[in-house]
């Protein structure tokens, strides 16, 4: 896992979020130290993970989100954190008990950082908690599971996010910009290229049980999403090739390689590929009738690197989770509106993508998208 994503971070921010932005965010990787007095996201994590320590450490930086308290299954990794993180006894939760969130004023978000297939139940129970929702993609194991934890947060009344990191990036976002303000002309095609050699066998994301598949689930979601993001439209349309070369390391239902396309009502195109197979595959290119958009790496932890037909995209370095986590505090306590949405409504389209592509591997026929 970390050899695709051991890169780290220096980030930028576009011209056209940074009149929105607060001063941090211009050069900084760290928030500035102009005293805030604002309301506070107090947020548990749930699985005390790789991805959930470094969420935590990039929260340290945070002003409008702080780490609160923890949803664990090892008890010798909440007592490490509560001294890490000074987390009291009483925001310290395990799986059996963490419905008692309900009782706790103290939490006002939980962060769902574990294996994909537990997304959907914990999500929904940290809900009835009364609890908003941050979750880590992919949001659920296929459609279905999606479209139930949306209408739960609804039912609750509670907002729910997806840990689109990406979406707050600022190259990504200049790049965006660029697009809506028609600098690349009408788009005709996108290439998202995603993928890692994957290691240890016997890791969950190997298991279909816990994984919910292979490469797709992990690694390609990010050339689905992105796709959306970089087209600027929904697709109508996929086809997709599954090729195995290890089937012992790669069982029934766990993907290697999956080669898929899209095609967007304007007429453009997409033709991405997701991998556990190759290394050094972390690429995304947009191109128009104008001119053109080339990201690599594109979206891992960063720098992310780029250059259009205009020039090299030079905005600045701050680390990802950090910046993600600020903007999710202002999207929850300020009704802040991102510039590329990050609710369960956006998870959603992601997993009805995902659930196309599986199936027209299956079939071998193109899927229609509704
Ligand atoms: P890890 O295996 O490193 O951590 C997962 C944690 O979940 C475990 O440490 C454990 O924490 C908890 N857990 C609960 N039940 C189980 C179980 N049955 N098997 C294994 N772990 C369990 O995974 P990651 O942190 O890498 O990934 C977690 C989620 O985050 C995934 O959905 C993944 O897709 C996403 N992710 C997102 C990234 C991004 O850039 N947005 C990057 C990496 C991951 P505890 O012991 O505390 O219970």
């Amino acid at each position: 896992m970390r050899t695709r994503r051991e890169f780290l971070q220096k980030i930028t921010y576009s011209a056209m979020v940074l009149p929105l932005l607060p001063s941090w965010q211009f050069g900084s990787p760290h928030i500035d130290s102009e005293p805030y007095e604002g309301p506070v996201l107090r947020v548990a994590i749930m699985g005390l993970g790789g991805y959930g320590t470094r969420v935590a450490e990039a929260m340290k930086a945070c002003k409008k989100a702080k780490l609160a308290g923890v949803v664990s299954g090892t008890p010798a990794k909440v007592k490490e954190w509560q001294s890490k993180h000074q987390i009291p006894e009483k925001n310290c939760y395990n799986y059996e008990n963490f419905d008692d969130l309900k009782d706790n004023p103290d939490i006002d978000a939980v962060y769902v950082i574990t294996p994909n297939a537990l997304h959907h139940d914990q999500v929904i129970r940290a809900a009835k908690a009364g609890k908003h929702v941050i979750c880590e993609k992919p949001m659920g194991l296929n459609a279905k599971e999606g479209e139930e934890m949306v209408q739960a947060c609804k039912d609750a009344n509670v907002k729910l996010l997806v840990g689109y990191r990406m979406h707050f990036e600022p190259k990504t976002l200049e790049v965006v910009r660029m697009r809506q303000n028609g600098d690349f002309g009408k788009i005709l095609f996108f290439q998202g290229q995603c993928g890692f050699r994957i290691g240890d066998p016997n890791q969950w994301r190997l298991d279909k049980t816990l994984a919910g598949g292979g490469s797709l689930m992990d690694i390609g979601i990010y050339a689905v999403n992105g796709a959306r993001y970089m087209v600027g439209e929904e697709p109508i349309w996929v086809t997709a090739q599954e090729m195995k070369t290890d089937p012992v390391k790669f069982k029934e239902g766990v993907d290697e390689t999956i080669l898929f396309q899209l095609g967007f009502p304007s007429g453009a195109v997409s033709s991405c590929l997701s991998t556990y197979n190759m290394n050094h595959l972390d690429r995304f290119f947009l191109n128009g009738e104008k001119g053109f958009a080339e990201m690599q790496p594109s979206t891992g932890y960063g720098p992310i690197e780029g250059r259009t037909h205009k020039g090299k995209l030079t905005q600045q370095h701050i680390t990802h989770q950090t910046l993600q986590m600020e903007e999710m505090a202002s999207i929850i306590l300020e009704g802040k509106e991102p510039v590329i949405a990050v609710d369960g409504e956006e998870g959603l389209r992601d997993l009805k993508i995902i659930d196309a592509i599986y199936k027209s591997c299956h079939t071998g026929e193109s899927v229609k998208l509704v």
